[in-house]
C-alpha cells in the first residue's frame, strides 16, 4: 500500500490505537537518516510525548549464551498472561558492522514473536553507540504511546552499551551463568554500579547447586561494594528461563524496586535526570554531525588537525577556531 510516512497526524492516531504496523513504520521513520524524515520523527515524538513514560522500562544484559532471549521469551509470556503488553528493543552497536542484529531477533523468541501483545524490534543499524541509543530511546517512547506497558531493552557486553541501556531504563538486570569464576569479573568491571539485580539463570537440573553457589558469591561480592541507592540493595536471585522456575519472583523484585523507588522519590528523579541526559547526548551528536556534514567545516577540521599534529597550532586555539565556525 502507498502510505505517506510523513503523514504524522494519521500515524499518531494509528499509533495511539496500538496498531503494530504503524508502530513499525514510526520506528523506521525515527531510524531514517533523511532530513525530512528526521524532522517528521521529531514532530511525531513531540506529539506523542503526553502518551509516553508509563511503561516499566527494564534493561537486560548478559554475555552471549547466558539466556537473554530465552529469558525475555519466558518473562514476556509471563507478563502477557497477566494482561501486559510487552515491547522488546535492543541496543547493539556492533550490528552495523556484523551486518545483522543477533539481539531482538524474532526467531530467538518464538512464543513472544507469535503473540499479538508483543512487539519485537532489533537494534537500529546505525554506526555509533550514541546514535543507536538515541534511536532506541525514541523507539521506546513510541512503544509506550502504542500502549506497551512493559519495555524490555536488551544489550550485550560490558561497558558503553550497558551504560546506555541503564540510562534509558528504570531497572537494570544483569544475567549470569551458574559457576561464577569468570563471570565475577563482570562485577569488578563496574557492572555492579549499574545492576539493580543479578539473576543467575539455568538453575535447573544438575545446575541448581552451581547456580546457588554462584548466587552466594555474587551476594558476598555485592556486599563489599557500596549500593547505588540507599533505598535499594541489589538482590541476587536464581531462576530458570527454560522451566520458568523463579520467573515470577524475578518480576516481583522488579515491582518491589519500583515501589521502593517511588516511595523515596528516586524514581521520578531518575527519569528526570535521564531526560536531561538524553537531550545533551542528542545535542552532542548533532554538533558532531554538523562537523562532519558541512564541507567547509570538514575541510577546516582536516587542515587544523594536521596543524595541531605538527605542533603549529595549540589544541585550544584549534578548538576555538572550529567552534567559531559552528556559530
Ligand atoms: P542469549 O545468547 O543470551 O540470548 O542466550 P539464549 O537465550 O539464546 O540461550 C543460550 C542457550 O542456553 C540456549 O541453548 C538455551 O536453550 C539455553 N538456555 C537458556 N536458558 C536456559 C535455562 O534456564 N536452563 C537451561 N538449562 N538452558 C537454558
Amino acid at each position: 500500500t502507498d502510505r505517506n510516512p510523513l503523514d504524522i497526524s494519521k500515524l499518531t492516531k494509528e499509533l495511539r490505537a496500538g496498531n503494530r504496523a504503524a508502530l513499525a513504520r514510526a520506528i523506521t521513520l525515527i531510524e531514517s537518516r533523511r532530513g525530512d524524515h528526521q524532522a517528521a520523527a521529531r514532530n511525531l515524538v513531540q506529539a506523542l510525548l503526553p502518551d509516553t513514560g508509563k511503561a516499566i522500562r527494564v534493561g537486560i544484559t548478559g554475555s552471549p549464551g547466558v539466556g537473554k532471549s530465552t529469558t525475555i521469551d519466558a518473562l514476556g509470556m509471563f507478563l502477557i498472561e497477566r494482561g501486559h503488553k510487552v515491547a522488546v528493543l535492543a541496543v547493539d552497536p556492533s550490528s552495523a558492522r556484523t551486518g545483522g542484529s543477533i539481539l531482538g531477533d524474532k526467531t530467538r523468541m518464538a512464543r513472544l514473536s507469535a503473540s499479538d501483545n508483543a512487539y519485537i524490534r532489533p537494534s537500529p543499524a546505525s554506526g555509533t553507540l550514541g546514535g543507536v541509543a538515541a534511536k532506541t530511546r525514541e523507539g521506546m517512547l513510541l512503544c509506550e504511546a502504542a500502549g506497551f506497558d512493559v519495555v524490555l531493552v536488551e544489550t550485550v557486553g560490558i561497558g558503553q552499551s550497558e551504560t546506555a541501556v541503564c540510562d534509558m531504563t528504570d531497572f537494570f538486570l544483569a544475567l549470569m551463568l551458574p559457576g561464577a569464576g569468570d563471570e565475577l569479573q563482570g562485577i569488578k568491571k563496574g557492572l555492579v554500579e549499574l545492576a539493580d539485580m543479578i539473576a543467575v539463570n539455568k538453575a535447573d537440573g544438575d545446575n541448581i547447586k552451581r547456580a546457588n553457589a554462584a548466587a552466594g558469591e555474587y551476594r558476598s561480592a555485592l556486599h563489599i561494594l557500596s549500593a547505588r541507592s540507599e533505598h535499594w540493595h541489589p538482590p541476587v536471585v536464581t531462576y530458570s528461563a527454560l522451566t520458568g522456575t523463579g520467573i515470577a519472583e524475578l518480576w516481583h523484585k522488579i515491582l518491589d524496586h519500583r515501589t521502593a523507588m517511588n516511595a523515596s522519590g528516586d524514581f521520578a528523579a531518575r527519569r528526570r535526570q535521564q531526560q536531561v541526559k538524553w537531550m545533551w547526548s542528542m545535542l552532542e551528536q548533532r554538533m558532531m554531525a554538523r562537523l562532519r556534514a558541512d564541507p567547509a567545516i570538514r575541510a577546516k577540521v582536516k587542515k587544523t588537525e594536521t596543524e595541531v599534529a605538527d605542533g603549529r597550532i595549540a589544541p585550544a586555539v584549534a578548538a576555538e577556531q572550529i567552534a567559531e565556525m559552528l556559530k
